[in-house]
């Protein structure tokens, strides 16, 4: 899992067509000419995406020998890129013979000529739909001919598709469709490998070859969880398969180069260990607060200085939780890593922007890229506090609210994350920040993430936030229309919002959650002008990357 915290588009209902697909194979056939939109239009959407110098002073503190590592971990990372090139597009050679400058830099940001964050809109002219199963499947495959294809292998999250020369369906293994190219990031790895002197890091490297030899990651990915005094580390292999829209099965390459930042790590990890005061502390009845959080969650902070592949595609990945594979979390549980650099830069190019367009002047000292980061982080926390189990014998809390669980999870997670923030300051846990940075901040990150609509469960849960918020007087307007932010009363919309959710969660009141979100998980006026002044501005939406190392 990762947070790339805007939405990721899903197709759960796309039914294919085959007419569709064929449309699309032979649109990928034709000549490429020009631009389906104008190149005035696609040069805006290049730069919707504010170009990022990604570094970290962490560079510093590296030995000669971590260095050495560095370079054989980009060379990997470089053949990793091209992997998934071939995954979500096929020959990227094909896109070379693009004569407009905008349109190559556009297929480049989306790796290929679909735009990811407009539902993969095709851009260039020749090419149609994506099909669903990207280049994971024959293009022409329907889900009824995928239903009954007897392999059990074509369930495996390392195996393509592929037709016979009579043009019945076939698996064939990762390792075998990209071994060219496997063999080379394992020549890396192994490299590597001899090289480092930190023992957890060669025995994951060694164990991360072996898997890409042989489809099996789950020794690897113990492995990882056992390097986590690691300064240097690297997510590498076929991880999310959120772009095969046909079934999400296939997974897809991609690879992080990160420092770890140990001074951030070790305050994180003071604030973990008082999660069960926390949970004490919640403004609910005392009867939700049974459940007793963990204090062993692995949560680090990191500055990532590579992206390749999937990762690296349309909107940027912040946050890491890995690994996927439920046997290794039953036994290991997860990582989760914060990009501190990532977060700082959406701050910087995005958040701070909209901020300086929406709020009073006098409020406007209060958007600090801490409070950002440390808004993101505790998110990620406040999953970990709350209810997990109904207090009325209605089971889990996700069993009980069905469809409504995320939307409802993620409320939770964005206004108990504020909660203990706001709280931990005021125990001067918090350096740095006040209490109306982490708030005010936050009110524009709202606006930041309503911006993509109600597509997804967290832009759902931002929706009904900005409105209670709004409603409860933790903000109104000045007379030229910018926000004012009451921060007395934001202090107790807060708890009073986080109660009704936690409230809710424990109850598992599903239709009320139902209805709620219905009623409030909408964009009223004059938000709905607040985003249009937002992309009249041309602040943007997301980020991409120069690597400067
Ligand atoms: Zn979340």
């Amino acid at each position: 899992m990762k947070c790339t915290d805007i939405l990721r588009i899903t197709f759960n209902d796309m039914k294919i067509n085959a007419l569709l697909v064929f449309s699309a194979m032979a649109g990928i056939a034709a000549a490429v000419s020009c631009s389906k939109k104008n190149s005035v239009d696609l040069q805006q959407k290049v730069d919707e995406y504010a170009v990022v110098e990604l570094t970290s002073p962490l560079l510093e503190t590296l030995s000669d020998k971590d260095r050495q590592v560095l370079n054989l971990f980009r060379s990997a990372a470089t053949v990793i890129d091209g992997l998934f090139w071939q995954q979500t597009f096929g020959d990227k050679s094909q896109l070379a013979a693009i004569d407009d400058q905008a349109a190559k830099d556009f297929a480049k940001i989306n790796y290929g000529p679909w735009d990811r964050l407009d539902e993969n809109a095709p851009f260039i002219d020749g090419y149609g739909e994506k099909p669903a199963g990207a280049n994971y499947y024959p293009a022409d495959i329907t889900p009824e001919e995928f239903a009954a294809f007897g392999d059990p292998d074509k369930n495996s999250p390392y195996t393509v598709l592929r037709r016979d020369a009579d043009g019945n369906l076939k698996c064939v293994w990762y390792r075998d469709e990209y071994r060219k190219s496997l063999d080379l990031v394992c020549k890396y790895l192994e490299e590597a490998a001899m090289i480092t002197e930190n023992p957890g890091l060669k025995n994951y490297l060694l164990k991360r070859v072996q898997a890409f030899r042989t489809d099996e990651y789950y020794e690897s990915d113990l492995a990882w969880m056992d390097m986590k005094d690691s300064n240097m580390d690297i997510v590498i292999g076929p991880i999310e398969n959120y772009d095969d829209k046909l079934n999400e099965l296939k997974t897809s390459y991609e690879c992080f180069i990160l420092l770890k930042d140990g001074e951030r790590s070790a305050e994180l990890a003071k604030y973990v260990s008082m999660l069960p005061e926390l949970q004490r502390i919640l403004p609910c009845p005392e009867e939700y607060k049974t459940f007793v959080p963990g204090t062993s969650s692995d949560l680090n902070v990191y500055d990532a200085i590579y992206y390749a592949g999937d990762c690296n595609a349309g909107s940027k990945t912040i946050a890491i939780n890995l690994p996927n594979d439920d046997r290794v979390q039953a036994v290991k549980g997860t990582r989760r890593l914060q990009l501190h650099n990532s977060i700082t830069a959406k701050f910087g190019k995005i958040l701070l922007p909209i901020g300086r367009l929406l709020v009073e002047p006098e409020q406007r000292k209060h958007l600090r890229s801490e409070a950002f980061f440390w808004n993101v982080t505790f998110h990620e926390v406040a999953h970990g506090l709350g209810v997990k189990e109904t207090v009325n014998g209605k089971g889990s809390v996700d069993e009980a609210l069905k469809d409504e669980k995320t939307t409802w999870e993620e409320a939770k997670a964005d206004i108990l994350g504020l909660f203990m923030v706001c709280n931990l300051i005021d125990r001067n846990e918090i350096p740095l920040i006040s209490k109306e940075d982490a708030i005010t901040t936050f009110i524009a990150g709202l606006v930041r993430s309503v911006r993509f609509g109600a597509a997804s469960s967290h832009g759902r849960a931002n929706m009904m936030c900005y409105n209670y918020l709004k409603d409860n007087g933790a903000f109104t307007r000045n007379s030229e229309g910018l926000y004012h932010i009451d921060f007395g009363k934001a202090l107790e919309a807060i708890d009073s919002w986080a109660g009704l959710i936690l409230k809710t969660q424990a109850t598992g009141d599903y239709e009320f959650a139902k209805a709620y979100a219905e009623k409030n998980a909408v964009i009223h006026e004059p938000l709905a002008a607040d985003i249009a002044n937002v992309n009249g501005h041309n602040i943007p939406r997301d980020i991409r990357f120069d690597f400067i190392w």
